[in-house]
């Protein structure tokens, strides 16, 4: 059995591109970077890690925008990771109401199919978000270590780091993890 990868999951909104506040990007225009971003992918890429990410987007359930509109953003998402950093490996996206399936976060389900998809082990693994669901996400799938990005949104998580912003948890990050040696890849 070949030997189980590390991974970074991380949340979309407001951790991968800016909160659109109480409402959904709906179309790639609308999806902005956040600071750092494009460095975190780039170091995680350079660890071997791989890159998941794990969004809630109930617009779609909602009718606020198609499946087709849900795609064509994270299209436009992984060209410019592509060409400015390193793309994500894989996208699982709960486009279904609250309550109505079994995927949504805060439940562990998106995490552990990525992990038997990808062999990724999640206790070695980090996640990044920005809400109390993406922490207790983590904690539900036995993520090993969560950051929680603070903001204004109510905070009663209880994840390994808070720090305001993805370039501090990058820091934070690269003091805990050594690169890989070359002779041992
Ligand atoms: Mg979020
Ligand atoms: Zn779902």
């Amino acid at each position: 059995m070949p030997a189980l990868s590390t991974a970074l999951f991380l949340d979309r909104d407001g951790v991968v591109n800016t909160c659109p506040g109480d409402g959904y990007v709906l179309r790639p225009a609308d999806f902005h970077f956040t600071d750092g971003l494009f460095d975190l992918m780039r170091w995680a890429a350079h660890m071997g890690w791989k890159r998941i990410l794990v969004t809630n987007q109930q617009g779609v359930a909602k009718g606020l925008m198609s499946l087709a509109d849900l795609d064509a953003i994270h299209h436009t998402m992984q060209a410019a990771l592509r060409q400015h950093a390193a793309p994500f490996d894989a996208i699982y996206a709960c486009t279904h109401l609250a309550g109505s399936c079994s995927c949504r976060k805060p439940s562990p389900e998106m995490i552990e199919i990525a992990c038997r998809d990808h062999s990724i082990n999640p206790s070695s693994s980090t996640l990044i978000g920005d809400a109390d669901r993406d922490i207790e996400m983590a904690r539900n799938a036995l993520v090993g270590t969560s950051i929680r990005i603070t903001n204004s949104r109510p905070d009663t998580s209880s994840p390994t780091l808070r720090t305001p912003s993805l370039p501090i948890a990058l820091s934070w990050l690269q003091s805990r993890h050594s690169p890989i040696p070359p002779t041992s890849r």
